[in-house]
């Protein structure tokens, strides 16, 4: 790519949703501001379970179309974020959705959980290479909430980071890329605490609430380093979640996933950074996840 914008993000997520889930004010506001915003999704998303009764012969167990029924979800999504940049680790269906720890799917042939860390790696480091982000954004070591794609996911984005500022690994023409910073994407414990506040007063139309220990990421508010203020994006956000209709059912600001549980859409995004320097001054957030970047 020649004439790269200044400004350039990578996201890196374990399945078709997650990216708008966590990431959907992020990736509007970024785009619309005039960054590269370029999402990579590992798995097609092929083992998930399906929501809308009509869509149920798509599933793993039945005709096992769900992975390119997703792909069709994911660029409706990203058409609502504005994101013109996705695309899929080692192209779409080179690494397959592992399903929950511990069932036999994760040892599957080319399931993500069983792939080469290095050979994965290896897609996102010509990514890498070619975008030249200056900030990455994925999981934590724990995939947020354990599951193993997720897990991979933190793994791939980890090692491919290192990887590709390596001169000698895979050298090519685009040559050696060192990312600046890396975030990790976090839900602060209080925020988590009033959203579902809100959910229970406003009663959503759901059957049950989630916990608040089901969703991903959540920490201390003092391990949050970055608030990433998505409210004008917020309807945006909601739009690429409930283009993700196989999975996501969206009422106003709450969603829920497959168990019917509620949950809070959070139009404010936040991140820990775990790589590169704050660009806030000390003891204080970041707003913006390019803040001290030298473009
Ligand atoms: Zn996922």
């Amino acid at each position: 790519m020649t004439d790269l914008p200044a400004r350039r993000l990578l996201l890196v997520h374990a399945h078709p949703d997650d990216e708008s889930i966590n990431n959907g004010a992020t990736m509007a506001k970024y785009v619309a501001e005039g960054a590269l915003v370029t999402l990579v999704t590992c798995t097609l998303g092929e083992e998930g379970e399906i929501i809308p009764p009509g869509l149920a012969h798509l599933a793993a167990d039945r005709e096992d179309t769900l992975g390119p029924h997703r792909i069709r979800e994911l660029a409706a999504a990203m058409r609502e974020l504005g994101v013109t940049d996705h695309r899929f680790l080692g192209g779409p269906g080179r690494y397959r959705d592992s399903g929950m720890m511990g069932l036999e799917q994760n040892g599957r042939p080319g399931a993500f959980w069983s792939a080469d860390l290095d050979e994965a790696a290896g897609h996102l480091v010509d990514v890498i290479r070619e975008v030249r982000p200056q900030v990455l954004v994925t999981y934590d070591p724990g995939g947020g909430y354990g599951h193993p794609d997720h897990i991979q996911a933190h793994r791939v984005a980890t090692r491919a980071a290192e990887l590709a500022g390596t001169a000698d690994f895979r050298p090519n023409s685009s040559g050696p890329h060192t990312i600046s910073k890396i975030y990790w994407n976090r839900v602060p414990r209080t925020v988590a605490e009033q959203g579902f506040e809100r959910l229970r007063a406003a009663g959503a139309a759901f059957p049950g609430v989630a916990a608040l220990d089901d969703l991903p990421g959540v920490v201390a508010d003092s391990e949050i380093t970055a608030a990433v203020d998505g409210t004008p994006y917020a309807e945006r956000k909601a739009a690429a979640m409930r283009a993700h209709a196989t999975q996501i059912a969206v009422d106003g600001p709450f969603f829920a996933l497959s168990n019917n549980l509620g949950q809070p859409i959070f139009a404010t995004e936040f991140y820990e950074l775990v790589h590169g320097r704050s660009g806030a001054p000390a003891g204080e957030r970041e707003s913006d996840l390019f803040a001290g970047v030298d473009a």
